[in-house]
């Protein structure tokens, strides 16, 4: 997590942004994480189950870093994937197939070969979001010659109040089964003797701050497997979803724990004791990373009594802002007291008006050498583009005041040779 030292430098796990940079032999932008901050969130997030049975699904979506699926695997959790190439990646990280769930509404089939194909006896779980997708899974599984699993994702029909490009679980969102499709779905399982239905699941959207709609949606969810038990039986787990919001900045109540602890509570309140699968992906790791941008220069208009930054971070290292009007506080790199601050809209240096971090509180004279954008440890990188020809950052992994690991700065050679040789 980002921290200071005795003289106001930025730090990540405890060591200095610009000592991490220099040893890293990087420039700007990169993105700096801390591996320990990872490590004890999945701990607490474990603890927070007890004694209950369960599986932390990470949404390996969020970030899909080598070290950082290392260190959530080793704290015990499995992942949620979204491609085959995802479930490829944790894979050969070394995650056992079992405790791998593949969401997404559109699975091609090589995709759910791959799923059905893993290890022994396939993956925990397909997530179906269709009964078209259904049908499909089925057909793959006959030729294959294996039994698929197969989880229902159910639409709870609940609005989330977030951006609208990141709440999934009303009415209108792509994804999930509609709760009267239902009966639909459960006949072409159980139709085919290929598939075994183990699981139905839900995840209304990210960036929640309160428990009260995960917890209504689990309860949608509850009232639906007891359901599907009394008819037929065979659930292995539920699965509730991710979307456990962090404080970016405007504050959040809950901890990824008070969800778990919510969930539990909810599931004993209905009478039932499956196995509980949760998705959580930004609060395993957004709070754990910072991208450390270097400021080009001030932009001052007198006549229009306007002040921008430019800095060398831009929409293609961190869309979010962009794409969900997402606001990550910025800070200089050294905080020094004293100095003169002013109100800046904070801009990268790509040609889209879309480019720009906000208005920020920052230092005038002098004006910040560099600056660090916070909490991007999730859906930072991940969505990280070549757009305007540009290289994609490298990354640091920190532990123990450690550099443990890095990535190189993406290769102009190699950006202009794959856009030449077609
Ligand atoms: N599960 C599914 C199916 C998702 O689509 C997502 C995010 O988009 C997540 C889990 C993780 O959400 P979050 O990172 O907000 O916890």
């Amino acid at each position: 997590m980002l921290g200071r030292d005795a003289r106001g430098t930025a730090t990540i796990g405890g060591s200095s942004v610009e000592t991490i940079l220099a040893s890293a032999g990087c420039g700007t932008p990169a993105y700096l994480y801390d591996i320990d901050g990872i490590r004890v969130a999945a701990q607490a997030l474990e603890q927070s189950f007890g004694s209950a049975p369960h599986l932390i699904a990470y949404a390996a979506k969020a970030n899909s870093a080598g070290p950082i699926l290392e260190s959530l695997f080793s704290e015990g959790c499995g992942a949620d994937v979204v491609s085959g190439s995802e479930l490829g990646l944790v894979l050969e990280a070394g995650l056992s197939p079992d405790k791998i769930v593949f969401s997404g509404v559109a699975k091609r089939d090589d995709e759910i070969d791959r799923a059905l194909g893993a290890g022994p006896s396939g993956i925990c779980a397909i997530q179906a979001e269709s009964v078209e997708e259904i049908v499909r899974v089925a057909a793959r599984a006959r030729t294959v010659g294996r039994v698929g699993r197969i989880s229902i994702r159910i639409n709870p029909g609940i609005q989330i109040d977030t951006h609208a490009h990141v709440a999934t679980g009303h009415d209108e969102a792509k994804f999930g089964v509609a709760r009267g499709d239902l009966g639909e779905a459960y006949a072409a399982v159980d139709a085919a003797r290929e598939l075994r239905l183990v699981g139905l699941s839900s995840h209304i959207g990210s960036t929640q701050t309160t428990t009260e709609p995960y917890i209504a949606a689990a309860r949608v969810l509850f009232d639906i497997v007891k359901a599907r038990e009394a008819a037929r039986g065979g659930l292995d787990f539920v699965d509730a979803g991710g979307g456990f919001g962090i404080d970016y900045g405007q504050g959040c109540k809950v901890a990824p724990g008070d969800f778990v602890r919510a969930l539990l509570a909810a599931q004993r309140a209905a009478g039932l004791s499956h196995r509980l699968i949760i998705e959580p992906g930004r609060s395993l790791v957004g709070p754990f990373g910072v991208l450390v941008a270097g400021v080009i220069q001030s932009k001052v208009s007198r006549a229009t009594d306007r002040r921008w930054l430019m800095i060398d971070a831009g929409m293609n290292d961190l869309i979010r802002p962009a794409l969900y009007q997402a606001r990550h506080r910025i800070e200089p790199v050294h905080a020094i007291d004293g100095v003169p601050t002013a109100r800046f809209r904070v801009v990268g240096p790509i040609c889209e008006s879309s480019d720009d971090f906000g208005i920020h509180e920052l230092p005038t004279d002098p004006l910040p050498e560099h600056v660090v954008i916070r909490d991007t440890g999730a859906y930072g990188f991940t969505m990280a583009s070549h757009y305007n020809g540009r290289c994609l950052p490298p990354e640091i992994f920190v532990s123990r005041g450690r550099i443990a690991s890095l990535s190189q700065r993406g290769s102009e050679i190699a950006w202009i040779e794959s856009r030449l040789r077609m």
